[in-house]
């Protein structure tokens, strides 16, 4: 069985609507995919409607935007109440935030370049989580960025002049939150360096204390050394472990099924599932 658990759609920051996105998966020969958009869950209808269709496994999931001190932590939840009404508000003020954020951050890039604020929304989907991505699109094209990827290493990188932080949750309040919606809390490329998101253990500590369930360790972001410490310490608190592309379409080099997550996992990951109340 080929499991990915972490893909974006053009609902959050990915580049393909959530129906080409299944049918890719699909192509690709996974057999179940996470559909696990930043701070939403608008893509879910259409992407089970496909899923039926081309018969791949549709888990609906969604990466909620954390912080912990100055450090953003990404909390994926698979198989939530989209309507339970506590993570619902938190994902509304989130993606508000993230609005408000990001029209100051391309207030900042005014002063130096020559992009406004339509042009930023000329890049997002309708109804849509907007994000740095998306500036990173209109950059790109304004001929100010080869890609996604440069735009984030130099003009959008976060100790650089232009940017803006968001304010969202903790990560232990995220996971409180998924577990109140009956979801399965799993904190995305825990160690992803190059980002600056890295835990210690105190901090996977409390997120156990918390509800966490799991881990997603293999992830590119995750360098080799850091997946070993995590696989121990996933194996010390009972983290079933995941694999997982974080594919966004062209807005990454990130391909589907790079990473996959072990069918036992994945089995632990359903159980969760079918204890909830
Ligand atoms: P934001 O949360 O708006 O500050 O932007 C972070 C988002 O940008 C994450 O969802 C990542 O998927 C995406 N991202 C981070 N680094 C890169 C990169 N080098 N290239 C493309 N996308 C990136
Ligand atoms: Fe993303
Ligand atoms: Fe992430
Ligand atoms: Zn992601």
């Amino acid at each position: 069985m080929r499991i990915d658990l972490h893909t974006h759609s053009s609902v959050s920051d990915g580049t393909q609507s959530p129906p080409e996105l299944i049918r890719a998966a699909a192509a690709a020969g996974l057999d179940v995919v996470a559909l696990t958009d930043h701070d939403t869950t608008a893509g879910w209808a259409a992407a089970q409607s496909t899923a039926d269709a081309v018969g791949i496994r549709l888990i609906t999931g969604m990466e909620v935007s954390t912080k912990l001190a100055n450090t953003s932590v990404h909390v994926l939840s698979y198989l939530h109440d989209p309507l339970a009404p506590e993570l619902a508000a938190t994902i509304r003020l989130a993606c508000g935030s993230r609005v408000t954020r990001a029209r100051k951050f391309v207030e900042n890039l005014a002063a130096d370049f020559d992009i406004c604020w339509a042009e930023v929304l000329a890049q997002v989907a309708p109804g849509a989580t907007i994000g740095r991505p998306h500036i990173a699109d209109a950059l790109v094209a304004k001929g100010y960025a080869n890609d996604r990827a440069t735009a984030f290493a130099t003009i959008l990188h976060r100790e650089g002049p232009y940017y803006v932080p968001y304010s969202v949750i903790t990560p232990q309040e995220a996971i409180a939150q998924i577990r109140h919606a009956g979801g399965i809390p799993v904190i995305a490329h825990p160690m992803a360096r190059l980002r600056g998101h890295t835990l210690d253990e105190e901090s996977l500590l409390s997120f156990v204390a918390a509800g966490l369930l799991g881990l997603e360790i293999e992830h590119r972001d995750n360098a080799p050394p850091d997946r070993e410490w995590l696989r121990a310490f996933a194996a010390r608190h009972q983290l079933f472990v995941t694999g997982s592309s974080d594919f966004h379409g062209l807005g990454k080099p990130n391909m589907l099924g790079e990473n996959l997550t072990h069918p036992d996992d994945f089995s632990e990951l359903l159980s969760h599932a079918a204890l909830r109340l």
